[in-house]
Formats: structure tokens, sequence, C-alpha cells
């Protein structure tokens, strides 16, 4: 199985055909849905195959509740930690006629989540066979998550995002496997590499210097840093291959029709997770290759947890 800890955000979509400066006000059509990098790729988890329990902290709100209704439909075993007296987590996202947008998101209870509900999760934690975590919950309870389920066997997961959320060196440490994006892997390398690089030099860097990069960033940790279309690149450590042939590869991404890239990364870290659990004996490789196309499938249509494809839509996925 599966465990994911993480965050539950309900998402406010307004699309508008210009985004609204400061003093305007602008007519828009409104989407509300689920979102949270956590619950996105718990969701991206069980559809991709997993039986997947998700670790999260609520609020006592209408957002809560729904959240269940959501989790429950997905087959996800939520344990779900109620605080009191925060709003559920909440993020309000303009989008306009060119899909740029502007975000703001409120942590409210995920920034909650406590050293004691976690420990207290111990049973899946220690029994499962990945355990995968972002940073959008306080990073001292995403260690020790991700501490007790090494203590427990499991293979554990960082997908380190936002690019923006603090990192301790021991975080990075207690990832079997990272999967930051191309911003989050830059601001990894100048924070704890002390390596200025720029994301949108990564896709053209060299195969020897990107490996490079990953040994320096996380001497041992298994980096898949993702590339957006230009699909991902691996790098094991020398003694930690996961049973690929090469110490270091770039998986291109399948070609589709993309309409929109929310979620890519979250469809990617989910299936990746879900991928890894189910046959932990088969070449990395293949549960990259599995991943990759998972999210690029997620792209081919709106939205983020709601438009996780399944399993069976994939690929080559039998
Ligand atoms: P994030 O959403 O965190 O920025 P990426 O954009 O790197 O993450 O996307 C994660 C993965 O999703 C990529 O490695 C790739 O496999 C897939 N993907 C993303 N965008 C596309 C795309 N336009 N076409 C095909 N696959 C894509």
């Amino acid at each position: 199985q599966v465990v994911v800890v993480g965050s539950y955000n309900h998402d406010h979509v307004w699309t508008t055909d210009v985004l609204p400066v400061p003093g305007a006000t602008r007519l828009a059509t409104y989407a509300g849905g689920p979102g949270g990098k956590g619950f996105n790729q718990a969701v991206a988890a069980a559809r991709a195959g997993a039986p997947t329990v998700f670790v999260a902290a609520l609020g006592a709100d209408a957002a809560a509740a729904n959240a269940r209704v959501l989790a429950t439909a997905e087959g996800i075993d939520l344990r779900d930690e109620v605080i009191a007296d925060v709003p559920s987590g909440a993020a309000g996202i303009f989008v306009d006629a060119d899909g740029r947008n502007v975000i703001a998101i409120a942590p409210g209870a995920n920034a909650c989540l406590s050293l004691g509900f976690v420990a207290a999760q111990q049973v899946p934690l220690a029994g499962a066979a990945v355990v995968l975590a972002q940073l959008e919950s306080p990073p001292d309870v995403v260690f020790a998550a991700l501490a007790a389920a090494r203590d427990g066997g499991a293979l554990t997961l960082l997908n380190p995002a936002p690019a923006n959320a603090p990192t301790r060196r021991e975080l990075i440490d207690v990832a079997d496997v990272l999967t930051p994006n191309e911003t989050e892997f830059a601001a990894l390398l100048g924070r704890h590499a002390q390596r200025a690089v720029s994301p949108d030099d990564l896709p053209r860097l060299r195969g020897p210097t990107l490996h490079g990069l990953c040994r320096e960033l996380a001497p041992r940790s298994t980096v898949v840093v993702t590339l957006g279309a230009a699909g991902c690149f691996v790098s094991h450590p020398e003694a930690r291959r996961r049973g690929d042939a090469e110490a270091c590869y770039a998986v291109d991404a399948d070609k589709v029709a993309t309409v929109d890239t929310t979620g890519a990364g979250d469809a990617f870290s989910g299936a990746l997770a879900a991928r890894l659990a189910a046959d932990p004996a088969a070449p990395f490789a293949a549960a990259v290759r599995f991943a990759g196309r998972f999210a690029a499938l997620s792209t081919t249509r709106r939205g983020a947890a709601l438009a996780m494809p399944r399993a069976d839509e994939v690929r080559g996925s039998s």
C-alpha cells in the first residue's frame, strides 16, 4: 500500500478574460473543487492502482466534509486530524484566456498537522510499501513521517514542492527518492549544494552534468528531475541502482494534446509511488516510464485531482 502524508485544499478557480489588477472588478466563471498536492497525489496513487491511505489535517467545515466524500469515492482511506478552530486549506486561483494564472494559498489546517497525529499513524506508515510526502505540511512533521516509514522498512518518496518551502538537510537525507521539477531542483541546489543554476538551463544540460548535480544535492537518494514536456532525468547513487543498469538516464515524455498541466507533477509522483509499491523488484525505469505516461495523460484534461487518469488508460500498463 501507499501512504500519502500531505495537504488538502479546496481550490476556488475563477476564469476571466483578463486577470484583475488591484482596484479592478472583472466578470468570471467559477469552479470549485478539491486540490492540494497531498490530495492530488493520493488520488493519482489510488487511480494508478495502489491501495492508498491519505494522512491530512482538515478544519471542521464544509470543505472537510467534502474531502471525506471525495476520498471515499476514490477508495482512499482518509486519516484526518480535525483542527477545530482553523479552516481547511484553500486556494484562490485566477486564470486568464491565455491560461496564465495568479494563485494565493491559505494553508489553514494543513499548517497544523501535528507530530502527535502522525505518530499515531505508526501502523500504516511502518506497514506501507511506499510513503510519499510533499512540503505543503510542516517540515518537522514531514520528516517524522518519512523517518517512521523508513524505520518500518518502507521506501520513502519526497516531492519537494512548492519550491519556496523551507527544507532542512535531514529532509533530503530521509528520502530514498526525490521528485523535484526544474524550479524545485534549482531551489534545492541553491540552498543545499551552493550551486546557482537557472531552471531554464536544466533541460539543456548534458546527462553527466545533471547526474553530478543530483549527486551533490542528495548523495544517498535517487533523484528524478521532472522536466515538463521534456520528460524527466533519473540519477541513482552508485551503490543503489534500484534494478536499473544505468546510474543515470533520461526518459522522454509522450507527445499528447496538452490542455492543462496543473497537477502534472502530482500525477507523476502519485503514479510513481503506486508502481514502486506494486512491484518493488521491477526496474525503477519501468515505474518511471509508467509515471511519465500517467502524468502526460493527466495534462490532456482540465483540473488536478479529478483529472487524474486510471491505470488501465495508460499504454503498456499491464
Ligand atoms: P510540475 O507539474 O511539478 O511542474 P512537470 O511539469 O515537470 O511537473 O511534469 C511532471 C511530468 O509530467 C513530466 O516529467 C512529464 O512526464 C509529464 N508532463 C508534464 N507536462 C507534459 C506535457 N506537456 N506533455 C507530456 N508530458 C508532460
